[in-house]
């Protein structure tokens, strides 16, 4: 099960037998998802996903959620107002402050729930620094930037690897689950926007290969698709802890 951490007393969390369970920390964004969705769509994403799965009995292992953080890496979306980033110093200093904090009351586990692709990389590059640093291990769950939507691609029109910011599968999700946030008059003036990332320049930003910020088929978008997401990024997050919690990855 997946409980919130912040819920507990001292005493209560000082009985788990820490060296034992897993905290999860969430980490989203706050940064521009094109003209038709809002720019808090990675923290609604989350927000949406965690609903599902706090308290969630399907859930087996031993999983405490640690409060989120908001902000993450978002350079690439600066061009466009209301994105928000810190730096790469910045979420690593947070990160680590909580990871001392981990490493004084005895907790050995954390597992980075992450839903924004441009954190991906550096939680990962930071990994076994960390693990050197305060003897914690770090495990990864990104809904972007890895192949987590992967095995959803039959539900989608867009083909997958196309559809990578504020397209048809984050597009989908908020008409389900929060359809007051999504921008209907504007969805309709949509065209998808299906560029490739480039293959070599790593310092792309979203406006060069969008103007308007979104890239994937948001066109195809619909609450019904976002209902068959919401399920499967239930079901993909609670596989994932748990093969984490066998000890499989
Ligand atoms: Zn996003």
């Amino acid at each position: 099960m997946l409980r919130r951490l912040n819920e507990k007393s001292w005493k209560e969390l000082d009985a788990l037998k820490k060296e034992e369970v897993y905290l999860v920390l969430p980490i989203s964004s706050l940064e521009q998802h094109g003209i038709h969705l809002p720019v808090g769509t990675d923290d609604f994403t989350m927000e949406a996903a965690l609903k599902d799965l706090v308290d969630c009995p399907e859930l087996k292992g031993d999983f405490w959620l640690l409060p989120s953080i908001h902000y993450g890496i978002s350079p690439e979306h600066l061009d466009f107002c209301g994105s928000f980033t810190l730096t790469p110093q910045t979420l690593c200093a947070v990160v680590e402050d909580l990871i001392h904090c981990m490493t004084v009351h005895g907790w050995k586990n954390l597992v980075l729930l992450n839903s924004h692709g441009g954190n991906t990389s550096l939680l990962h590059g930071m990994a076994q620094t960390w693990k050197r640093k305060f003897g914690v291990d770090i495990f990864h769950v990104d809904f972007w930037g890895s192949d987590f939507f992967n095995d959803a691609a039959s539900m989608l029109q867009t083909p997958i690897q196309l559809d990578i910011h504020g397209g048809e599968i984050e597009t989908s999700l908020l008409l389900y689950s929060r359809p007051q946030v999504v921008k209907e008059a504007e969805l309709k003036t949509m065209t998808d926007d299906l560029p490739e990332l480039p293959k070599y320049r790593g310092s792309w930003t979203a406006k060069e290969l969008s103007p308007k910020g979104a890239l994937g088929g948001a066109t195809k978008a619909s609450a019904e698709t976002g209902k068959a997401l919401s399920e499967f990024v239930k079901n993909k997050v609670i596989s994932q802890l748990e093969a984490i919690a066998r000890g499989e990855g």
